[in-house]
């Protein structure tokens, strides 16, 4: 498809669609349709916001199909949970993605160490002594009737020094309240029984779950996925690469610099998203503390302009019809600037001069792109 003409193929193929809802550190989403099948990649905002975006850019929330996460940072994933369920549609994300994700929404259990309960545990023992006692000097003085008075059991009356440490610590797996009991086990497996108990309460569970590999094709509908790895600082970030009806997209925000597998996987397609996140002044002298400034700078951080640029000079095959900025950083970044930085890679190369290259917003929907 992509040896086609452009024209021709708008011609046979108008149905792909990339509609982006958000993009930027405070929340990134999109919609890629297919005629048939409608995704979500990334639930960055609230689910309210997304629902909201979604009508305003006329798509249509109750008809999207599956979710698919790149990574599980906070500004990818902060409607995720609340989406998937309400519209009780599948998530697709790696394994070790899906396990980061999980540990990071689930509240910790406020732990303490063996020590630290077992001092617990004596002080409260302690003080069942003395109301024990006191309820027997009452019991005794006529004070209380005797059905009042209740026996204490073998152990309530054993000194704690000669409870089995075991039995201390089964006690304590039971109340959930030592490390080793934490809450991510509990939750590695959705359909273990503790999670089915606990499914309400539970802030990651999800209707339906799907994990996929970087590298392996998948289909959601009629959409083919190839996700690819992505240098970042999360657990397994990914890429994507969405195809359809003869048109392909590909994704890439949240990538320190771009490696060989990133641009032979954006090679032929017909609509690019492609991080342009800071501008390397604008950061060096920015506001950030020196290590946020180090993070975004390094090898798993974020693209900049000039990285960004670089990559359409030198790399980019030149056969999309659009490429659309995202992640744009707002404290170190000017739209004009980004769109400067990729407007001369591309006015560079005379192959190039057909490319629409738009800005993705961090406040409103971009209007949808078609083919
Ligand atoms: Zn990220
Ligand atoms: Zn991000």
């Amino acid at each position: 498809m992509a040896a086609m003409s452009t024209p021709l193929r708008r011609i046979l193929v108008t149905m792909m669609r990339m509609t982006v809802l958000a993009s930027g550190s405070k929340g990134n989403s999109t919609v890629v349709s297919s005629s048939k099948t409608r995704i979500l990649v990334d639930a960055g905002l609230s689910c309210r916001e997304l629902m909201r975006r979604m009508v305003a850019a006329g798509e249509d929330p109750h008809s999207l199909d599956a979710i698919i996460i790149t990574h599980e940072h906070a500004d990818h994933v902060a409607g995720l949970p609340v989406m998937a369920r309400k519209l009780n549609i599948p998530v697709y994300m790696t394994e070790s993605t899906h396990r980061a994700w999980v540990r990071q929404v689930t509240p910790r259990k406020r732990l303490m160490s063996y020590a630290q309960w077992l001092e617990q545990r004596k002080a409260e023992m302690q003080q069942r002594d003395e109301e024990l006692v006191q309820l027997q000097t009452r019991a005794a003085t006529g004070e209380l009737p005797d059905d009042h008075f209740f026996a204490a059991s073998a152990e309530d009356t054993l000194p704690l020094e000669h409870i089995s440490s075991a039995a201390l610590e089964r006690e304590a797996y039971q109340a959930g309240k030592l490390e080793t009991a934490a809450a991510d086990d509990l939750c590695e497996d959705a359909d273990s029984a503790p999670v089915r108990r606990n499914i309400n309460e539970n802030p990651s569970f999800l209707p339906k779950l799907e994990h996929f590999k970087a590298g392996s094709h998948l289909c959601i509908g009629d959409i083919d996925v190839t996700p690819f790895t992505i240098p970042h600082d999360a657990a397994d970030p990914c890429g994507f690469v969405f195809e359809a009806e003869g048109v392909r997209i590909g994704f890439a925000t949240d990538l320190g610099y771009v490696p060989p597998n990133v641009k032979l996987a954006l090679k032929r397609c017909d609509a690019l998203l492609l991080e342009s996140n800071h501008d390397l002044e604008m950061l060096r002298d920015g506001p950030y503390p020196w290590s946020v400034k180090q993070r975004v700078l390094s090898r798993v951080g974020h693209l900049s302009n000039t990285a960004t640029a670089e990559f359409l000079t030198k790399d980019y095959d030149g056969g999309a019809a659009v490429v659309v900025l995202a992640h744009l950083s707002e404290n170190n970044n000017h739209p004009e600037m980004a769109l400067q930085a990729a407007r001369e890679a591309l006015g560079g190369h005379p192959s190039l001069l057909g490319n629409r290259l738009l800005l993705a917003r961090q406040d409103a929907p971009l209007e949808s792109v078609r083919f």
